[in-house]
């Protein structure tokens, strides 16, 4: 009989669909905004991570039409062959401008930034410690490393004290060591102890790096992010890495810190090396992102705002909002079903915000994420909490 090689495919898939693990994508139509047009339906926005509401603000809008006007639609070639435009470097000295860092790299997206960079820090001889609830991004770039491997507890130094310690003890001794963390974790919203975390790098000497995705535009002086909020030295966190497809509303990773961090990092990590650099129309968005930011402190001040009324509201309806510390707002149901239904419940009454459930969270940990906007409104905000509550209470989750 003949074998079909590829019969896996569909198998696979329909394994997925029947343990509702597939992902049923919900279609935008038109901009990602508070009131979003999802599928013919008019729905509050609750998940987006556009926290500013940069991605349809007229400065960033322009800056791109502008950009396609003098620099065309493409790049034309990856960063060190023809690639690499004035914008570029443009982009990166305001980003290491705004970060108050002697110098930053961009590139494509986060996701080719971790798993670019973290394997060319650590390899052989080496190793990296990881906090067990690092994105998925760090862990494919760890694992793309020859390096040995821990991890530690989620956001306990203690934890990392003592595999600090247990490497002091390998023989032969460790080369270099690497300390890897989220800055804002995204299922819970908690900020990582990055002063404990800087401090332990420091006695153990120890590189530090900070995956600041959801810390951007959101912690920190003007929102800065991570480093800011906790006024750490460049000297203690090593790599600031971060991206410009949250808060900054637009597409794009980055690190910053010092010109050699820079150096070696442009000249060792293949995804910066054998992929095409961004279309002008991006990277002017981006620029244009960083001058909001420094010119319009209104949006992280709203955000702030919105997501303190958010938080004491539903607290104080009744729901169990976690120990978030910043603008993600989980809302914990419990099990799978309970978050689905809710989730489904909320769509029907122009609310949308996904559940998160096993295996992304523990099987009794389901929750619908939610996530704060700049740009809703006083009656956005007061909408939302109503839908919940009443969703909450039909479901009989208050
Ligand atoms: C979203 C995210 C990334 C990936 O960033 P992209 O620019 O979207 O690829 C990396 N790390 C963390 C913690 C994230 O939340």
């Amino acid at each position: 009989m003949e074998r079909d090689p590829v019969s896996f495919l569909r198998g696979e898939y329909d394994q997925l669909v029947s343990a509702e693990l597939d992902w049923k994508l919900r279609t935008l139509y038109g901009p990602s905004q508070p009131w979003c047009n999802v599928e013919g339906k008019r729905l509050l926005m609750f998940c987006s991570n556009n926290y500013l509401g940069l991605s349809t603000h007229p400065k960033l809008k322009e800056a791109a039409i502008e950009a396609v006007r003098t620099h065309g639609v493409g790049s034309g070639s990856v960063r060190p062959i023809a690639g690499t435009m004035d914008l570029h470097l443009q982009l990166e000295e305001r980003l290491a401008r705004f970060k108050q860092a002697e110098a930053s790299l961009v590139y494509q997206t986060g996701f080719a930034t971790n798993s670019g960079l973290i394997p060319q820090l650590a390899g052989e001889g080496d190793l990296i410690i990881s906090d067990e609830l690092n994105h998925g991004s760090i862990i494919d770039g760890v694992r793309l490393s020859k390096g040995d491997k821990a991890v530690y507890r989620h956001g306990d130094p203690a934890d990392l004290e003592r595999v600090l310690g247990e490497a002091e003890k390998h023989a032969p001794s460790y080369r270099r060591i690497l300390i890897i963390t989220d800055g804002v974790f995204s299922m819970d919203g908690d900020i990582a102890p990055l002063d404990r975390i800087a401090a332990l790098g420091r006695a153990h000497g120890a590189m530090v790096y900070v995956d600041d995705a959801h810390g951007e535009g959101v912690l920190g002086e003007g929102g800065r992010g991570i480093v800011s909020h906790f006024h750490l030295s460049r000297k203690d966190v090593h790599v600031e890495m971060g991206t410009f497809s949250k808060a900054f509303g637009v597409v794009g990773g980055h690190i910053s810190g010092s010109r050699d961090l820079v150096n070696f990092a442009y000249n060792k990590s293949r995804t910066w090396l054998l992929s095409g650099s961004h279309p002008p129309a991006v990277v002017a968005a981006c620029i244009a992102a960083i001058e909001v930011l420094e010119k319009e402190p209104q949006h992280v001040r709203r955000l702030w705002e919105n997501t303190t009324r958010f938080k004491k509201a539903m607290a104080g309806a009744g729901f169990d909002i976690g120990h978030s510390e910043t603008p993600i707002t989980p809302v914990i149901v419990g099990e799978s079903r309970r978050a689905k239904q809710l989730s489904d419940r909320l769509f029907e009454l122009g609310v949308f915000a996904l559940p998160i459930i096993f295996p992304m969270v523990a099987k009794d940990r389901a929750r619908i994420r939610t996530i704060m906007n700049a740009a809703m409104t006083d009656e956005d905000v007061g909408f939302a909490i109503d839908a919940f509550t009443k969703a909450g209470r039909e479901l009989k989750i208050l």
